[in-house]
This record gives C-alpha cells, sequence and structure tokens, in this order.
C-alpha cells in the first residue's frame, strides 16, 4: 500500500492521520526540520497541511517528489497578491485591493480604497496576524518593511463572515460541505456553527465560486474559501489550499470529515457528497490550559492538540453536535464555567446564531 505524506507536523496532519486509519490510509505528517531521511516511494503521494514552507530537507524531498499533489498551486495562493489577482482574473467577487510598492502612499491608499484600509503582508500571515489597519481620521503611515511586501485591502463592512469548504477529486467531481457561519475576534477563529437553514440560499453562489477556482486551477482535494456576505452578496475573503480550521465540525457534523475528504480525494478513492447531520457548534481553544472538566460534558467532543499553550495559539477545539439546537446550546452553557471569561461572548454568539 502506498502512503500519503503530510508536509507539515502540525494539529492539520494529526488529524488527517486520523482520518486515514478508518480507510486503513498509511498517513505520514513531516516535521519540516526533521533530519531523518524519508524513505519516499515512486507509488506515494504527497500532501500539504500549510501553504509554504522554509526550505529544509524534508521539504524539498517532499515537494520535489512526482506525485506531490497541487504543486503549483501552493506559490500561487500562499502569495496574496498573486491570490488576489486569480480572484480578480476570474471576475469573483473580493475586496478592492492593491499592490503596496516601493512608493505607495497612505494617503494615496485612502484616495483608492476608502476611510479604512487594511494592510496584509504578501506572504506568512495567519490568524489575524501580519496585518495592519490604516485610518483616514488617525493618520499612520506604511510600517517599515512593509513595502513590497504587502497588498492594501479596502475595508468591508460585512454583515457576517461565513465560509466553504470543498473537495474535488482527479476527474473533475467536486463536492461541497453547507456554508459555515464564522465568528473572528481580532482575526482569529473562535466559533464556527452549521449548517444553518438561512445561509442556504447562499449555498450555490459559494459553490460556483469555489468551483470556478477548483477547476481553473486543476485542484486535487480540499480547499477552503473564506467569505464576506454583504447582504445576499458573497465576497472571498482569502482562500485556502488544505483542511482548514472552519471545517473543523465536519469531523461531528458529516458523514466524511473533511480531513477524509482530503484523503479520498488525493488517494484516488470516490468521493461522495458529504451528508450532514444534525447542527454542529464548533469552539476553538485558544491560549487556553486544557481543563479535563470539558469532558463532563456530553456531548461535546474535545480535540486537544497536544501543543504547549501560549497566548493567541490554537491549541484544541471541541465540536458539540445534536439534531436538536436546544441540546448544543445546553452544552454551551454547561461548558461556559469552564472557559476562561472572554469565552462568554463566544458561546453568547452561537447560542443566538442558533435559533437560525
Ligand atoms: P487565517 O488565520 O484565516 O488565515 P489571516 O490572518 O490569514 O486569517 P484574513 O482571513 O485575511 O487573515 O483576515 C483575518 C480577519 O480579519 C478576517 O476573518 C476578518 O475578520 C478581518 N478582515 C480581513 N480582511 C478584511 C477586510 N478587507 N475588511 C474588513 N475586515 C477584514
Ligand atoms: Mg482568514
Amino acid at each position: 500500500m502506498s502512503r500519503l505524506w503530510v508536509l507539515g507536523a502540525g494539529q492539520l496532519g494529526a488529524m488527517l492521520k486520523t482520518a486515514g486509519r478508518p480507510l486503513a490510509l498509511d498517513v505520514v505528517p513531516v516535521d519540516i526540520d526533521t533530519i531523518d531521511a524519508l524513505h519516499l516511494h515512486e507509488g506515494d503521494v504527497v500532501t500539504a497541511e500549510r501553504e509554504q514552507w522554509p526550505e529544509t530537507l524534508a521539504t524539498r524531498q517532499l515537494a520535489s517528489h512526482d506525485r506531490f499533489i497541487n504543486r503549483d498551486v501552493f506559490g500561487t495562493l500562499a502569495d496574496r497578491k498573486t491570490q488576489k489577482a486569480l480572484i480578480d482574473s476570474l471576475s469573483l467577487a473580493t475586496a478592492p485591493w492593491q499592490t503596496v510598492t516601493t512608493d505607495t502612499r497612505a494617503d494615496a491608499l485612502h484616495t483608492a480604497l476608502g476611510e479604512r484600509v487594511l494592510l496584509k503582508r504578501r506572504t506568512g500571515g495567519y490568524d489575524g496576524r501580519g496585518q495592519h489597519w490604516l485610518k483616514a481620521a488617525e493618520p499612520g503611515e506604511i510600517p517599515e518593511g512593509w513595502h513590497d511586501q504587502a497588498i492594501a485591502e479596502q475595508a468591508i463592512n460585512f454583515d457576517e463572515e461565513v465560509s466553504l469548504v470543498g473537495a474535488r477529486d482527479s476527474r473533475g467531481n467536486c463536492v461541497f460541505y453547507p456554508l459555515t457561519l464564522n465568528l473572528h475576534v481580532n482575526g482569529i477563529l473562535m466559533a464556527s456553527l452549521a449548517p444553518l437553514q438561512r445561509l442556504q440560499h447562499l449555498q450555490e453562489q459559494a459553490e460556483s465560486m469555489l468551483g470556478t477556482l477548483l477547476n481553473e486551477l486543476d485542484y486535487v482535494g480540499v480547499m477552503a474559501m473564506e467569505c464576506f456576505r454583504v447582504g445576499d452578496q458573497l465576497m472571498i475573503n482569502e482562500l485556502a489550499p488544505r483542511v482548514h480550521n472552519s471545517g473543523h465540525w465536519t469531523q461531528a457534523g458529516a458523514h466524511m470529515s473533511q480531513f477524509e475528504a482530503h484523503l479520498r480525494a488525493i488517494a484516488d478513492l470516490p468521493l461522495a457528497p458529504p451528508m450532514t447531520k444534525g447542527i454542529t457548534a464548533m469552539v476553538n481553544l485558544v491560549g487556553t490550559e486544557r481543563n479535563n472538566q470539558w469532558l463532563t460534558v456530553p456531548p461535546a467532543e474535545l480535540h486537544w492538540y497536544g501543543k504547549s499553550v501560549r497566548p493567541g495559539r490554537k491549541v484544541g477545539h471541541i465540536n458539540i453536535n445534536d439534531s436538536r439546537p436546544a441540546v448544543v446550546r445546553s452544552a454551551l452553557m454547561a461548558l461556559a464555567p469552564e472557559l476562561p471569561e472572554n469565552y462568554k461572548a463566544v458561546l453568547d454568539w452561537l447560542a443566538e446564531h442558533l435559533r437560525d
């Protein structure tokens, strides 16, 4: 049996490995800094849990393998400039933007993009890092070292944030999960909820957008599309060529998780349209110590990543699934005293949107 190698050994790699077990798929996440020689074979498949990686012994070996799936996509999507240019070239809606060049000035950005402009570093940003707001009301300049390294985006006054996770197989068949409602606080995903009846009318629009991208890139595997909802119009915020945090709810809420969908696609196994069960709330555990009291609250399912805890670091998540929204809500309320104070707003947000 051939092996599926994952470039990167964080929580996404670990969850891919777990998802491979019932299918007897040999999934091997690889720490990018490993000094062990990898014994790759011709029939093996290589995928990645991250968009970008430094040149190391391991990444050189993995990325040069003949069956590194989507090899050419990572470069395009890892750089916000080429990612946004791709979205524009397909006439898909996204926040108006421009490149920050050597001589770009803040006032010129305000003239072109408006009162509030968000600078985003072209590469390496995640969880809201690598972003800088420019507000015409509080004059500021482009930070040192950001020229040529960033794009500038118009601030979007969105109603809410949603995402779509989809998968495409090598024959071009695409499947999609229902749209997910997401709560970001200071740029970090804190909670997700899916599926929601009231988002159903946007599903076709979202699938058409992501489907266009998947086909254009001849992509194989799972991709996530983060969007802003502005009325009935979706605008793409960003794309992730991998399994995505906003798809973690599928572990509890679908017959096939996003991790399994990705593996099926890259291993050339049949993909099937995901069937969802009930409603699922996902709460991200960010910078908080493990608390085994969480385990006393059914039907909460804990996924603890076993990483050291640091402020702002994603260290686990909890999925709560049931066919009855009231049961999900009760579980959230039972978790509240066992989570830090700042989670009150997150749990309230989930409880409110569970009403659908
Ligand atoms: P991720 O961890 O998902 O990769 P990120 O740090 O790479 O996130 P973005 O998703 O681009 O960066 O931005 C993080 C959050 O910042 C968004 O979820 C949204 O809440 C806010 N944001 C981003 N772009 C805009 C914009 N143009 N207008 C208003 N808010 C924005
Ligand atoms: Mg994002």
